[in-house]
């Protein structure tokens, strides 16, 4: 009997959870908690962290998990590598689902950087008009760089006073072309920061600075252990032994 563990978080995987749902397969669908109201999954659900490796391994053993599906996004990297652990340490079948990441197109100017110290380094030293499209988590090293105005974009409302002080947009994506062109020229934006997150659900602000002709420091993704990885929902339905009913 298949029972699957599917590490979510990202609209790929909710893609999954809505097929895994439509073939009957046994699931439950794991959130972080990272955002206040996470989108409802057609399959039973647990919020919040396993507690390590030792803790995820405990999960796996007493839920009768028989196939691990890491579709988490490629930047949480913490719970990638307690995946491929866990799942070695139980003997548990794990394959991630993770779109490639994105390349440059004619026209793009990035700037490529391994990790967000690099990030706050490649930004000018005079002053600029920063979108940092990077997560909450990630933006106190900025405040070395104070005389930028940053611009930054939340799911959630700030619960705890930002690092310094800045323009926030409260709003869920996907986003069009249009509406990140719109946000850019209304607010004069002249350098992004983005993580290379692959997809098209976040590519628009990358058009959208092409369009403008401004500048991208891209933080490449981190580096996680070997594991056997898809980019569609389909070829995990085919994992899992069922065939895809959606096109994705
Ligand atoms: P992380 O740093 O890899 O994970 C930290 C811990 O959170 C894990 O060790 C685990 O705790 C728990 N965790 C993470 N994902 C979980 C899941 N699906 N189910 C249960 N527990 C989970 O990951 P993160 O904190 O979620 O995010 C890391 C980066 O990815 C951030 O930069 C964030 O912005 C980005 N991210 C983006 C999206 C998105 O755009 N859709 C979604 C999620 C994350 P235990 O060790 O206790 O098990």
């Amino acid at each position: 009997m298949t029972r699957a563990l599917i590490l979510g978080g990202t609209a790929d995987a909710s893609l999954l959870a809505a097929e895994i749902a439509r073939a009957h397969i046994d699931a439950v669908y794991s959130y972080g908690g990272r955002t206040r109201a996470p989108a409802d999954q057609p399959l039973p659900t647990r919020i919040g962290g396993f507690g390590g490796v030792s803790g995820l391994v405990d999960y796996i053993r007493c839920e009768g998990i028989t196939h691990v599906i890491d579709a988490t996004h490629p930047f949480a990297a913490e719970m990638s590598r307690h995946v491929v652990e866990a799942s070695a340490e139980t003997g548990t079948p794990l394959i991630a689902l993770e779109r490639a990441p994105w390349t440059r197109a004619p026209g793009d100017n990035w700037i490529e950087v391994h990790d967000v110290d690099a990030a706050v380094a490649a930004l000018p030293e005079a002053t600029a008009k920063v979108f940092l499209a990077i997560g909450r988590q990630h933006i106190a090293p900025f405040a070395a760089k104070p005389q930028h105005a940053y611009t930054l974009r939340f799911v959630d409302p700030p619960e705890a006073p930002l690092p310094f002080a800045a323009d926030v947009i409260v709003s869920r994506g996907p986003f069009t072309l249009d509406s990140e062109l719109e946000m850019m020229r209304t607010r004069g934006i002249t350098w992004i920061v983005a993580r290379n997150s692959g997809g098209d659900g976040a590519h628009a602000k990358i058009d959208a600075a092409r369009m403008l002709g401004l500048p991208v420091i891209m933080i490449a993704r981190p580096k996680l252990p070997e594991r056997l990885r898809v980019e569609s929902v389909g070829e995990i339905m085919q994992w899992l032994g069922h065939r895809a009913c959606l096109g994705a």
